[in-house]
């Protein structure tokens, strides 16, 4: 029997429609701006979000580590989430190739607020460091999928504004807030000066994202640090059609991986309280706290892996299941199979 792969939205494999669309695209040398597929797939991504420029880009962690050098200069200051993707998953990146500093805040499910941002914006001055740009993430990866309420990103916005500040979207699964809130992707896309979203995550397409930005001369500077990145790629077409194939019949579907979610949370929470609450599962990501068990996380997973379920460790008493396009209705029943009993006598 084939594996239930919960442990993240990554792991989905093209399917036929979309080989197909790869392999009949249109392709040219994307170093030279010369792939019309690639072309395609940034001009439909940057209208999706109401801006006038998108570059496509291998990895999500890109998109954010060109963003992030856009809006900052070296040794300024992007404030973030303590949780947040750009410093929890990207290696170090933004220190080590944007000289930037990030300066972190906890936050409760990764969401920031403006009581918790405003005393700390820095201001200008050759002794301090000065906050330049606050980075967001829609939906929070470590927050369990949590979506940000459209009027707190509107504060934010607000915010940042009036202390003239940047905003960036770290929106690997924007997508996602979309469908659980029904705000349209131009809405979000108002409010910030650059997004990264990924094509690889829920939508279903073997590699790559886009950055998008909200002035048209942001995209030459992007082009050359996507370059020094080493992200320059040639024939690419057959990713970004990918891409676009996507975006045509992966993005209404997430609402079938947020209700099976829905329905991992609502079983589990039943065999242990406090388990899991079901109520903050807005998306894809069901967060488990072991800390109401005695389980750890390597042990959990370890014992799933035997019986053909696989899911995330995040911390040593937090697991994460996550639905995706790979995992139907049988596949959660599998799922709950394993993990109620191992769950129940712990
Ligand atoms: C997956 C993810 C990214 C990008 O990761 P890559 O592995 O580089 O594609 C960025 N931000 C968040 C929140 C993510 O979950």
């Amino acid at each position: 029997m084939s594996l239930v792969d919960l442990r993240s939205d990554t792991v989905t494999r093209p399917s036929a429609g979309m080989r197909q669309a790869m392999a009949t695209a249109d392709v040219g040398d994307d170093v030279y701006a010369e792939d019309p597929t690639i072309t395609a797939l940034e001009e439909q991504v940057a209208a999706l979000f109401g801006h006038p420029a998108a570059l496509f880009v291998p990895s999500g962690t890109m998109g954010n580590q060109i963003a992030m050098r856009l809006i900052c200069p070296p040794a300024d200051e992007v404030i973030c989430d303590a949780d947040a993707h750009v410093v929890s998953y990207e290696g170090g990146g933004a220190a080590q190739h944007g000289g930037l500093q990030t300066r972190t805040l906890v936050a409760d499910r990764g969401l920031l607020t403006v009581d918790a941002l405003e005393p700390q914006l820095r201001p200008e001055g050759y002794h301090t460091v000065p906050t330049r740009a606050v980075a967001v993430e829609q939906t929070h990866n470590r927050g369990g999928g949590a979506v940000y309420p459209l009027a707190l990103l509107k504060d934010i916005r607000a915010l940042t504004s009036s202390y003239g500040l940047r905003l960036h979207c770290d929106g690997a699964r924007i997508w996602n807030a979309h469908v659980a809130s029904g705000v349209p992707l131009g809405e979000y896309g108002a409010l910030f000066d650059t997004l990264s979203v990924c094509l690889s995550k829920g939508l279903g397409a073997p590699v790559g994202s886009v950055v998008v930005m909200s002035d048209a001369s942001m995209v030459e500077p992007a082009r050359a640090i996507r370059r020094r990145l080493g992200g320059g790629m040639r024939q690419a077409g057959i990713l970004a059609a990918a891409g676009i194939y996507a975006l045509a019949n992966n993005v209404d579907r997430l609402a079938e991986d947020h209700a099976r979610a829905r329905r991992l949370a609502t079983s589990l929470a039943g065999v242990r309280p406090g388990l899991v609450d079901p109520g903050l599962v807005e998306t894809n990501i069901v967060p488990l706290d072991l800390s109401v068990t005695d389980l750890d996380a390597a042990t959990l997973a370890a014992h799933c892996r035997a019986s053909g379920v696989l899911v995330s460790g995040v911390g040593p008493r937090r697991v994460r299941l996550v639905t995706h396009l790979d995992v139907d209705d049988a596949a959660i029943d599998r799922a709950l199979d394993v993990l109620r009993p191992v769950l129940a006598a712990s």
